[in-house]
């Protein structure tokens, strides 16, 4: 690779976080260590022009170019009650191959199936992986909707910027999401708290043991119809103070939706699930800062003295998943504030996007202002605590009958409003009416 063409890579990468659209040959040339390290690998990510011998970039991803290879044998959906999350596919997947001298290749939406892969492939040795999960409801008149999918797109294309993965324009990949969806439309259950799982993926899948940017990509998305998370009504979780496992530290990349960052947890959930408890409450520091549980963001709720409660959930300092629920909790819990009313949630709330120590947990729940605490995450939405061992005590953190608290009731009745289209909201997104 040529210097200028480096440099120019480069300077195209920096402008890549921004706006990823164009950021095909802006390759990201991170400056991280791993990158300074690598092999140096013959190639070009932008071809000269002939005649000025400039840098052409290379192409994005078009819709225009989709190819559509419908199956031949379609499947019949699964009965919506027998749904188990994540194990059933629908009939069909989008593939879309990039390749570091000619971009981004075609679109193609054909039936879901195996891929095979090189055993060198770097996904298979260095994690090169990163994934989304977003959801697709369909409401009582068969109109289709995703829920803020532009959060999702811009997330991904944060992630592949982080694993030195192509970014790509996340308006063309959710175009061409909205016509897989359409094509396999029949397959979200329509049943209140059913939808469709998509999982959008970008893999590097070079065929050399190398550690750098891979010169090969592939995006894929599938979809998993899934029914509600708690079939039987909320079912508050416990969770394990965890110190003997770290999930995230600066400069790491728990701010990224890596594969990478998930198979160290099982072991720590395992060890969890070994004392009693569901899932990690993970810990940060010698000051034990809360910051998420298990895979999903995490909000905690104080009485203050002077009759506020005060929600809080840790503030996105490189250590925090920037969840897309986590972002519409905090929306309207903050609108509510502002005016905009959320029924039933108490009005004399304040927000906060702050630390919190464990200290401060083990205080509240002694002196009876633990208001109550939960989880967010496209899965779950919501997910309260009951719970949470630390240091062998155990603090108990009230619940109501249906297992929710004072603020997360109001909160998840909204957010349900909005997914199921009863509450007219410009989160929703139309795939199909
Ligand atoms: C995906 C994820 C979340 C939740 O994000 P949503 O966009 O709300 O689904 C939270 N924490 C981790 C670690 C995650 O992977």
């Amino acid at each position: 690779m040529s210097r200028i063409a480096s440099a120019s890579r480069l300077l195209a990468s920096r402008a890549a976080i921004r706006a990823p659209a164009r950021t095909v040959c802006a390759r990201t040339l991170s400056t991280t260590p791993a990158r300074a390290l690598s092999t140096t690998r013959a190639r070009s990510a932008a071809a000269p022009d002939p005649m000025t011998g400039e840098l052409l970039s290379l192409p994005d991803i078009n819709p225009g170019n989709l190819v559509i290879n419908k199956t031949s044998s379609p499947k019949a959906p699964p009965p919506s009650n027998q749904l188990a999350f994540g194990h059933t596919f629908t009939d069909h997947m989008l593939t879309i191959p990039w390749d570091a001298n000619k971009g981004w290749g075609t679109p193609t939406i054909q039936p879901y199936g195996p891929f095979q892969m090189e055993p060198s492939s770097t996904v298979l040795h260095y994690a090169q992986t990163l994934f989304e999960g977003m959801k697709a409801y369909r409401d009582d008149n068969g109109k289709v909707t995703l829920f803020r999918p532009d959060m999702n797109m811009k997330r991904m294309n944060n992630s592949a910027q982080r694993l030195a993965l192509p970014t790509f324009s996340g308006d063309a990949v959710l175009e061409l999401i909205k016509k897989l969806i359409q094509l396999d439309k029949h397959w979200i259950p329509q049943e209140p708290g059913h939808s469709l799982y998509i999982r959008p993926t970008l893999i590097g899948n070079q065929k050399s043991i190398g550690v750098g940017p891979p010169n090969e990509a592939l995006l894929f998305v599938i979809c998993s119809p899934v029914g509600p998370y708690y079939a039987e009504g909320f079912k508050p979780v416990a969770l394990y103070g965890t110190t003997e496992f770290s999930r995230a530290y600066p400069g790491g990349t728990g701010a990224y939706k890596l594969g990478a960052n998930y198979a160290p947890g099982v072991l720590a959930q395992k060890f969890a699930a070994k004392r009693g408890y569901a899932q990690n409450l993970w810990l940060f520091g010698e000051e034990n800062y809360l910051t998420e549980v298990g895979t999903m963001n995490l909000f905690v709720a104080f009485k203050k003295p002077d009759g506020v409660t005060e929600l809080v959930t840790p503030p996105l300092d490189g250590m925090i998943l920037p969840g897309v629920t986590r972002d519409s909790v905090l929306a309207l819990a903050r609108e509510h504030v502002a005016g905009k009313k959320v029924p039933e949630l108490p009005d004399n709330l304040v927000v906060s996007e702050r630390p919190v120590k464990m200290a401060e947990v083990q205080e509240a729940g002694r002196n009876g202002t633990l208001v109550e605490m939960f989880g967010s995450g496209t899965a779950a939405v919501i997910s309260p605590v009951n719970k949470v061992g630390f240091k062998g005590e155990d603090i108990i953190i009230p619940t109501g009958e249906d297992g929710m608290g004072p603020l997360s009731r109001p909160i998840w009745k909204q957010l349900m409003g909005i997914q199921r289209g009863t509450i007219p909201s410009l989160w929703s997104v139309e795939v199909t009416n």
